[in-house]
This record gives structure tokens, sequence and C-alpha cells, in this order.
């Protein structure tokens, strides 16, 4: 990050808005003082913001979430987890795809010289992918492999590659050359490892916004903050991503489960206990 000059801010921990998610979670908010307050599921509408100050281009935030997920059955979710979330402004979703292989690249070569050690002793070989990764687009993965395709194909593969084109939330853009069509990406580790991480660009037209607010039945008040900032037209146009940090180390590693990774960790279904 540092070399690419990209700058580290602090994490946003509670604010009124936060990441809605694609997936149902069990609500992780409070009221303080009568104003309903939100833990951070990712920075992702924090991390477009930040990016409307001057000299401020390409941002990142090892930033903690908090995600009480409602399927207990996964080995890789924890309710509480970081992710390294960077942004970059007047970015493509080609130009981050780019620097996700090349950090990819760079943190597996450093692990695989500087550790061999810790490789020898937990039994795990390393490969370090060759750039470009593969491609996959979502929905023809999908028409092939039915709705299982992201476990299938990281079963299959034997390097990280990419998914992309798939719908989530109203900030990822809408392809305008394909609309339904969306200009994100997932990367996906190997050996059934599955997701890696999220992103894509981001909508920052008012309109857009609202149009893709309206057809997901979001309530549009809850987010007026983020609204006005692109009714005002101050938003900026950028693109994203963040790396589960205990992903990544879980993959490097080998190991089984995500909560033999961490010190406390907070696994869905079970009892907290520290
Ligand atoms: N960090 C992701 C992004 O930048 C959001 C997520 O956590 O899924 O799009
Ligand atoms: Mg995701």
């Amino acid at each position: 990050m540092f070399s690419k000059e990209v700058r580290q801010i602090l994490p946003v921990i509670i604010s009124p808005i936060t990441d809605p998610l694609s997936h149902d979670v069990f609500d992780a908010g409070f009221l303080y003082f009568g104003q309903e307050l939100q833990l951070t599921k990712s920075m992702i509408l924090h991390k477009q913001i930040a990016l409307m100050h001057d000299g401020y281009d390409a941002i990142y935030a090892v930033s903690p979430c908090v995600r009480l997920e409602k399927d207990t059955t996964t080995s890789r979710h924890l309710l509480e987890f970081s992710q390294v979330d960077f942004e970059f402004k007047d970015y493509s979703k080609e130009d981050v795809m780019h620097f996700m292989e090349e950090l990819i690249v760079h943190v597996f070569s450093f692990v695989k010289d500087e550790c061999k050690y810790e490789l020898t002793e937990l039994g795990r070989s390393l490969s370090v992918p060759t750039t470009p990764f593969k491609v996959f687009d979502k929905d023809e993965v999908e028409e092939k492999l039915g709705i299982d395709y992201e476990k299938l194909l990281s079963e299959q593969e034997k390097h990280s590659f990419l998914i992309i084109s798939h719908e989530r939330e109203f900030y990822d853009k809408e392809d305008p050359v394909k609309p339904g069509k969306y200009l994100n990406y997932d990367l996906v580790y190997p050996e059934g490892f599955g997701e890696a991480l999220s992103g894509g660009e981001r909508e920052h037209e008012h309109e857009q916004i609202l149009k893709r607010m309206k057809r997901l039945g979001m309530d549009l008040e809850k987010y007026s903050s983020f609204v006005h900032l692109a009714e005002r037209g101050i938003l900026p146009k950028t693109a994203g991503a963040g790396f589960g940090v205990e992903r990544l180390v879980r993959y490097l590693t080998g190991a089984k489960h995500i909560k033999d990774v961490v010190l406390f960790p907070k696994v869905p279904g079970e009892k907290v206990v520290l």
C-alpha cells in the first residue's frame, strides 16, 4: 500500500449508515440518545465519501466489521472480522482487478519466501499465481454449474480467480452498456477455500442510486445522509474492494476453519466465550 501511495485511514466503527449487504443478517444496531446507529458491516459507503476530500485519491483501512450471520454451517464466516478495505478515485473495474492481482502475488511471494519454516511446520505448500487471473462471468458459470458455482469452481481451480458481474447491492455500478449486469468482482481462492474478497465500481449519480435503491425496496430515509451527497453531485466516481484478513490468513496457512486463525473467534451459531 505504501509503495503504491495508498493512504491509510482509520476505520469507522459506528454510523447511522453502513453496507446493507446482499444477504440477510441479524441487526447489529442500537439506539444512542434516540439516534439509531449501526456497527459497521463494511466501510464501503465511507470509503467513497472519504475520497471526496482533496488529496485523497487512494485509501485503505484495516476495518473491523460485524455481521451477525444467520448461516451457521459455514467454515469461512466470523461474526467479527477485519477487512483490508481499499478504494480508488476514478479507477475502473479492470484497474482494481489488476491492483488486487499484484497484491495477491506480492503477499503470497513474501509469505513463501519469508515464512518457509512456518509453512513447513503447517505442512502447507503455497504456489504463487501468475497474472492475469482467470475471469469467469457469473451468469455463464451459474448456467453451467448451477447455484453452487463458486464452491465448485473453488474446488476445481488451482489458482485464485475472479467471478464478475453478479448482482449485489445498490452501490455496485450497473453496466451502462449492459443494464442488469454489474461492474463488480469477487476474488476466490482455490482448493475449496472460497471467497476472498468482493468489490466493484460504485454508483455515484443521484438518479441511478435512487433507481437502484427503489428497485431493492430500500428505506431511502435511512440512507439520506449518503443520498444527499449524491444529490449535490459531490459523490466521487470510485472503485474498490476489501480483503478479509482472516480469510487470507486461513488460505495462507491452510487452516480448516477460519476460527483457527484468530485469537477470539466468534463463530456463527456458537456461544461467544471471550
Ligand atoms: N469491502 C467490500 C467492497 O468494497 C464490501 C464487502 O464487504 O462485501 O465492496
Ligand atoms: Mg462478498
